[in-house]
């Protein structure tokens, strides 16, 4: 299992300096933040390519937030698409292995006929990828409010029926939005759940993301430090552990850039667990 940060830690000057400090952290993942913007110049990508298979860090990104693949608005609905496949583009370059997105919201609409618009949005990013030689996973993330596409359901149907699409399991965002899921017994029924869509494959390359959380009757609210939340990190990596998963957990508290930060404290939390 590889352990990593939500972007650059907090003393990086840039992304080459931050795959290097997430070295010198014992870490071993960092996702690239693209969330106001993809603001990696392609030069730049390639350095990072270079630099990460150096120091072996695992890259991965975050697509812009402004993101919303059922919007009725045409202009809308094609930046949404330009944004993921942008993201796609460059962390391919920068050789990360997924991009991470938030699909859309429901808009209050029937939620299969969403379904099937987010699904034939997503075939003809995935199209246009291909045409583009860029192979890279794409990741739909479980979301953290009702309002917004995402379930866990929704996303393991989605990584079932379309190449290259496998979900990233926000276990901070799951726990909001249902209040539930917060416990070994509930971890393993997700687990259970991603082994049954998509196999022991879909055990072995899991993207997720762990965090503390904050959170209210529609769901998320804010992201927390682990220690400071309700959130059960230990049953969790138990859980996963004991499902023989592996794969990459970034980790999205507000410390997880700092040394003695929560990416470092699951990375902590693992090791004791192998050593069970
Ligand atoms: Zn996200």
């Amino acid at each position: 299992m590889k352990f990593g940060t939500a972007g650059i830690p907090f003393n990086a000057k840039d992304t080459l300096d931050g795959i290097r400090k997430v070295k010198e952290m014992g870490l071993d993942a960092m996702e690239l933040e693209f969330v106001y913007g993809v603001n990696l110049k392609e030069e730049k990508a390639i350095e990072a390519k270079k630099v990460s298979r150096k120091e072996k860090i695992t890259l991965t990104a975050h697509a812009p937030y402004f993101i919303n693949l059922n919007s009725n608005e045409k202009a809308k609905l094609e930046a949404s698409k330009n944004r993921i496949f942008k993201a796609a583009k460059v962390a391919h370059l920068a050789g990360a292995i997924g991009v991470v997105f938030h699909p859309g919201f429901y808009m209050k609409e029937d939620k299969e006929k969403v379904y099937l618009k987010i699904k034939e949005n997503l075939k003809e990013i995935l199209q246009k990828m291909k045409r583009n030689d860029i192979d890279i996973m794409l990741r739909p993330e479980v979301m953290g409010k009702q309002t917004q596409f995402g379930t866990v359901e929704e996303l393991l149907k989605l990584s079932s029926e379309l190449d290259n699409v496998m979900p990233c399991i926000d276990f901070a965002h799951w726990h909001a939005r249902t209040k539930k899921y917060n416990s070994y017994d509930e971890f393993s029924e997700v687990l259970s759940l991603v082994e049954k869509h998509l196999g022991k494959n879909g055990l072995k390359k899991m993207h997720m993301h762990v965090s503390g959380i904050n959170y209210g009757d529609k769901g998320e609210k804010n992201h927390l430090n682990l220690k400071e939340s309700d959130f059960n990190y230990k049953e969790l990596l138990k859980a996963l552990a004991d499902f023989k998963a592996d794969g990459i957990i970034i980790n999205e508290s507000p410390n997880n850039g700092m040394v003695g930060g929560d990416a470092q404290l699951l990375k902590k939390e693992w090791k004791k667990l192998a050593l069970m």
